[in-house]
């Protein structure tokens, strides 16, 4: 047995091992469709070049490609998903055995992986970041709370809500000491803002990482649900069995490949460079606001802050208009709110409302 089939067979639930797929309506766009019950009209106000009343490609191929070019990986290595959401969805589904699995995560951190490991049944176990050293992630401290039901650990980085990249040594460090022993999922979508390297680096040597990537944040498509989830071509075909035919809809088909023409990359490429500039902006406003007792640093697209009073800056951001993400019901958090840098005018404003009594 390949290295990868052994692990797939410790680690993969034998139901999705052993699933026949969903057999779907054969996709030969060169005929005419009479085999899959659709309308032979357009709906009212339709746009799309394929047409809404035809069901979009069962798996997004093209699309598909164009991600892996940009992601500079395989085709086979990759599925589109609905946003990296779905691929966690995914994750849990195809890994994590109801009642005795349990997924290893370093809080605070974002909360769709616990939240995917209770829908399918499984435990969440927490090796938190290390907060008095700017959220470091502590491998010994991580592999000293995994267990051998924990089959996959996520690790996010820039982290969400904390802001900060963690160590790549760290992360690599984790990565080996589970070869063989759980799913590593690095959660990559806010990489764009940080400078750093894709860990899809990594790939070929580790077939049981899988890296998470998504269109919603640097590409500015949150509201065409996409992202992707980048493996082994093995890991991968398990995947495309689990997800629904049809996942992603022509609205996003079409409107992902415009966004990857050369002309939008180029364009989202020096927005995201003029982000940061606002970033760093943002953070002194803040910091000099006598309210907030300390902005942590971010490679992301939005800032972590510690208030004196984070009731009163809700308020007061909501007087202006705005909304900000409360973290204070999370442990390590009491005190904290998110703030995702906006345009150079609602960072102002914002700035503006936060200093009014
Ligand atoms: C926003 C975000 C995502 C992206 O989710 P989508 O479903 O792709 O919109 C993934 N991971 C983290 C940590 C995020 O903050």
């Amino acid at each position: 047995m390949s290295g990868i089939s052994a692990l797939l067979q410790t680690l993969a639930r034998p139901e999705i091992l052993a699933l026949e797929p969903y057999s779907h309506a054969a996709w030969q766009p060169d005929r005419v469709r009479l085999h899959a019950n659709e309308a032979p009209w357009r709906p009212a106000g339709d746009t799309s070049a394929a047409g809404l009343n035809l069901y979009p490609e069962p798996i997004a191929h093209e699309l598909g490609r164009r991600l892996a070019a940009l992601y500079e990986v395989d085709p086979a290595q990759l599925l589109v998903t609905r946003g990296s959401d779905e691929a966690i969805d995914l994750l849990s589904r195809i890994f994590l055995r109801a009642g005795r699995d349990a997924v290893l995560q370093t809080p605070p951190t974002f909360g769709m992986y616990k939240v995917a490991a209770r829908i399918q049944g499984a435990q969440v176990i927490d090796a938190p970041l290390l907060r008095e050293q700017d959220w470091r992630l502590d491998p010994a401290r991580l592999l000293a709370a995994w267990v051998p039901e924990a089959r996959l650990v996520y690790l996010c980085s820039p982290n969400n809500p904390t802001g900060n990249r963690l160590d790549d040594a760290a992360l690599l460090q984790v990565c080996e000491a589970l070869a063989g022993k759980a799913i590593v999922a690095m959660d990559e979508a806010y990489i764009e803002w940080s400078g750093a390297a894709s860990f899809t680096r990594f790939l070929a040597h580790h077939p049981h990482l899988v890296i998470l990537r998504t269109l919603s944040k640097a590409h500015a498509l949150a509201g065409a649900r996409c992202g992707a989830l980048i493996a082994h071509p093995d890991i991968i075909s398990l995947a495309a069995r689990v997800i629904p035919p049809y996942a992603i809809s022509q609205g996003t088909i079409e409107s992902v490949l415009r966004a990857l023409e050369p002309a939008a990359l180029s364009g989202s490429r020096e927005r995201l460079a003029s982000l940061l500039g606002e970033r760093r902006r943002l953070a002194e406003g803040l910091a000099a606001l006598p309210e907030v007792g300390k902005v942590w640093p971010s490679d992301a697209n939005f800032l972590m802050i510690d208030c004196h009073d984070p009731a009163l800056l809700l308020r007061r951001a909501a007087a202006g208009g705005f909304i900000l993400r409360d973290l204070t019901r999370q442990a390590s958090l009491a005190r904290s709110l998110r703030v995702s840098v906006g345009s150079p005018e609602h960072n102002r404003s914002l700035l503006r409302s936060l200093a009014t009594p």
